[in-house]
């Protein structure tokens, strides 16, 4: 069971398992294309640029940039009290990928677009969620 009632845990496939999970090992796996060497997201079986099955999860760097965000205050969800970021982050190898993501450790007032941020992990049951924090300077 959840220690955090009230959070939404994602339903995980065959192929999002590596993102959900890498980083119990601290690791953030995004699906990479062998073919034509481009990551993408979501996971899926086929690379839907040049619709090659060689693909497979890799490890990127965790660092991403803030392409949009929002700062929620109505208390939707117990475990995040507002008000709280969401954010839209696009991955430093590449920038197509973009995360839907929430911020953390950050001051909701000084978030801003383009700012850098770095991938940290939330435990919670067979799931490692990925969040963002910005980058200390
Ligand atoms: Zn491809």
């Amino acid at each position: 069971m959840s220690t955090q009632p009230g959070r939404m845990l994602p339903e995980v496939t065959e192929e999002s398992r590596a993102f959900w999970t890498g980083g119990f090992e601290g690791k953030l796996l995004i699906h990479h294309c062998t073919s034509c060497g481009r990551y993408f997201h979501p996971p899926v079986g086929a690379c839907f640029r040049c619709r090659s099955r060689a693909v497979e999860p890799k490890a990127v760097s965790g660092r991403a940039r803030v392409a949009a965000y929002t700062i929620n205050h109505h208390p939707w969800f117990p475990a995040f009290p507002p008000p709280y970021a969401v954010a839209i982050v696009e991955l430093e190898e590449e920038p197509d990928v973009r995360l839907t993501t929430c911020l953390v450790d950050v001051d909701v007032n000084s978030v801003e677009v383009g700012m850098t941020v770095e991938v940290v992990f939330d435990e919670q049951d067979d799931v490692a969620l990925p969040f963002f924090k910005p980058v200390s300077a």
